[in-house]
Order: structure tokens, then sequence, then C-alpha cells
């Protein structure tokens, strides 16, 4: 029998857009240019390392579509960068602008290393020139980058110091996600998981019939996304019972959630390099965390987590979606059957985005708006959209996740019609 393989994201996106293909009023022409990026973007980065050596790094961009908008999506440093994986990502966030009602179309970015092996002065010159090799095709009305996996505000303000000399006057619009200094917005660092939570709160309430105060969370990942998942939750009073990073994961058993408060946590992770040293707690696997009895699970990390080989033995209630991909087309189908709603990505996670689009906003208008401003639009807007995409599901008879990717091509194709792309 042939190997099924579901690994691939650029093939598990497709196999998404495929599962919608029928049920969304859609040309096949418009279908047809969906399919593929409108432009890739690959460089050799050749950079001389403190050390003496000189080391060739690859760089991607790209593009998937702009027909809402400037195309707009994360830069991620990761020894699994691929023009596949990258590609996937792209067409994601074409989806999550259209979900979440920005105007934008989406992007994705990476260089393929492990940022923990380049001393701060090698990174910053490898930014630069992954600046300098795609300056033409960047832009504040062209192509506006933020962070993803391995990358933050400092990544931010080089990329955009770097463009602002090209271009000879400061852009700050070019990136979001900057430092606040630097025309940051308030809000940025913890908005992806701020929405993620919503999303949680939103999802407990409509399928578990339950208050979030009265349900277990278990969180994979404790990067940015992961690490503000966990406390915006436990800031709602959910019982937040296991939480895993790279090196592995902790749980506190019983079901009452970590007796100690989040600031602890997350000082004990910086210290001790990892969340598994919580005092009191049983330390397990991020694959055990995967499959613990909880309320809802949360897969903050990054793609593939949830396969076919592992997805019969998930026993949460409800996954919500944090990380980009989490969940493989076979695993969805597992879950579905065996009746775990999906709050899928493209919904779950666009609340980093979102603050994106208010921080380009600000930028573009020399503005600085308050943290309340902020938070206030982004419960607004993601309550909306999770309504939107639950009102599709329950009118069409889809599960979450078509829902939210029919509304999403529809949207697209629309802006394409509209604008004449056939
Ligand atoms: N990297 C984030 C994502 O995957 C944020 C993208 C952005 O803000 O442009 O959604």
């Amino acid at each position: 029998m042939e190997e099924v393989s579901d690994e691939d994201p650029y093939d598990n996106a497709l196999a998404q857009l495929a599962s919608v293909a029928e049920i969304v009023q859609v040309e096949p022409e418009y279908l047809e240019i969906l399919k593929h990026p409108r432009r890739e973007i690959v460089v050799y980065l050749s950079l001389k390392r403190l050390s003496g050596e000189t080391v060739t790094y690859m760089g991607y961009r790209v593009q998937h579509n702009n027909a809402r908008g400037p195309y707009k999506g994360g830069l991620r440093y990761h020894p699994d960068a691929r023009l596949n994986e990258v590609r996937a990502l792209a067409m994601w966030m074409t989806w999550k602008t259209a979900v979440i009602d920005i105007p934008y179309g989406g992007a994705k970015g990476g260089i393929t290393m492990n940022p923990s092996d380049l001393v701060t002065d090698d990174l910053e010159r490898l930014t630069r020139k992954y600046v300098d090799a795609i300056e033409r095709n960047i832009g504040p009305e062209i192509d506006i980058m933020a962070p993803d996996v391995n990358t933050n505000p400092q990544t931010m303000a080089w990329i955009m110091n770097e463009y602002s000399k090209l271009t000879t006057h400061q852009v700050p619009a070019v990136v979001t996600g900057k430092p606040l200094e630097l025309g940051g917005s308030e809000g940025r660092i913890a908005a992806t998981g701020r929405g993620v939570s919503i999303c949680a709160r939103q999802a407990v309430q409509t399928f578990l019939h339950k208050d979030i105060k009265d349900v277990t969370v278990a969180v994979q990942g404790f990067g940015n996304v992961g690490s503000h998942t966990v406390s915006t939750l436990m800031e709602m009073g959910a019982k937040v019972v296991a939480v895993s990073d790279v090196t592995g994961g902790a749980l506190a058993r019983g079901g009452r959630g970590f007796e100690i408060p989040f600031d602890a946590i997350s000082e004990i992770a910086q210290r001790d390099g990892s969340v598994s040293r919580i005092p009191g707690v049983e330390q397990i696997s991020n694959e055990e965390l995967l499959e613990l009895e909880v309320d809802v699970l949360i897969p903050a990390a990054l793609e593939n987590q949830i396969t076919e080989k592992n997805a019969g033995s998930v026993r949460a209630k409800l996954v919500v979606e944090a990380a980009n991909g989490p969940t493989t087309p076979h695993a969805d189908k597992i879950l579905t059957r065996n009746g775990i709603t999906i709050v899928p990505d493209i919904l779950a996670n666009s609340g980093g985005v979102l603050v994106s689009y208010f921080e380009w906003v600000q930028n573009l208008n020399r503005d600085h708006w308050t943290e309340e401003a902020i938070n206030a639009r982004l419960e607004f807007k993601m309550t909306k959209a999770f309504n939107d995409v639950l009102r599709y599901s329950v009118t069409s008879d889809l599960d979450m996740r078509k829902a939210a990717l029919a509304i999403a091509v529809q949207k697209v194709a629309s802006a394409m019609r509209l604008g004449g792309w056939h």
C-alpha cells in the first residue's frame, strides 16, 4: 500500500482549499489562481559570521494573494523553514485576513536556520541582508512583514531601519510588531494569544455550554503565542492544567489548574529555560500533552502536531488552533469523526494580524492608541468573526474550518472578480 504522508504543509493547504471547492460559489478560474502564490522570492544570503566562516542561508518570501489589499504576513527563522512550508503559511494568511476582515492579502517569509546558532550581531546582519535582497518587493503599500516563529520586535526594528535607510526616509508602516519606541502598537505582543483566548471562551460557551472558568485547558507551546494564551486564559479564570515548550511539559493533576500565578510560571520558564521545572507538577512530554483528558486543547507551537498517527488519541472536547496548521487534513477527519470540535487557525489566531493592522493604521496616521482601545477593538472584531463563522457553519451545515475557509475564499474571489483578475 502506498505510504500516506500528511506532513507537507502546502499539500495540506491545497487539500483544505479543495475541500471547499464544491461548496463555494466561485468560478473555476479564480480557484485555479488561488491554488498558487502570485510571486515567490528565493534568496541566497551569504554571511561572514563573527567567527570568521562564511555561511550561505536560504531566504524566502512568498506572496500568495493581494486582491483585498497589500500582502501581509510574518517572517520566521527556523531550521525547517522550507519553500513549501512558507507557501502554505502565505496561503493561510490570505484566508486569515479575509476571515478577520481587514484589508490585506496574504504572504509569509522565512530563513532556514536555527537562530540560537547565531550571535546577535550575525542575526542582525543576516536580517539586513534579507531586507536588502527583497527591498523592491516589500513596502507599506506592497507587503508588510511581522514577527512569527523565532522573530520578535527587535527583528522588526532591524527590518524597519534597513528599509528606511534604503528608501532614505523613516517608514514605520513597512513592518508591524515593532517595539513601542519605534511606532509599535500597544497590545500587539499579547494580541495573538488574547485573540485565541477570546475564541476559546466563545467556543466553550457555544459548544460545551459552559463558562470558561469551568473548563480545563492544555496549551502546547510557550513561545509568544502560547505564553500569552496561557496568561489571558488564567486572567479569564480558566483552569490551565498543562503547558509545554520544546523541552517538554508540565501537568498539574487534580483538574484545578496551576496553583502558581502566570508571572511565576513565566519567570521559571525564562530562568530555567523550561516550563517543565514548575515546582509540584508532573513532567510530561509534548506528545502526552496532546492526549490529555481536558476540555480544551490548544496547540500553540508548529504545524503537523495532530496527525493521523495521534489524532485518535486526542481526548479533548475542543481543539482551538493557536499555531498555524497544527492539524493535518487526515487528523481533521479523525477528530471530527470522534465528535471533537475544531476552531481553525485562520480564525483562532487571527488576533495577531488584526492588531498588526491596527499598528499599520496608527503608523500611516502618525497616531498612537491606548491599550484599552486596542483590546476593545480586538474583542469586538474577534467575537464578530467567531459569530460570522459559527452562523455560516450552522446555516450551511459545515464544520468550523470549512465554514471559515468558505467565507474567506468567497471574499477573496469576490475582490478578484470585481478587479477583473481572470
Ligand atoms: N505571524 C503571525 C501570523 O501567522 C502574524 C502575522 C502579521 O501580523 O502580519 O498570523
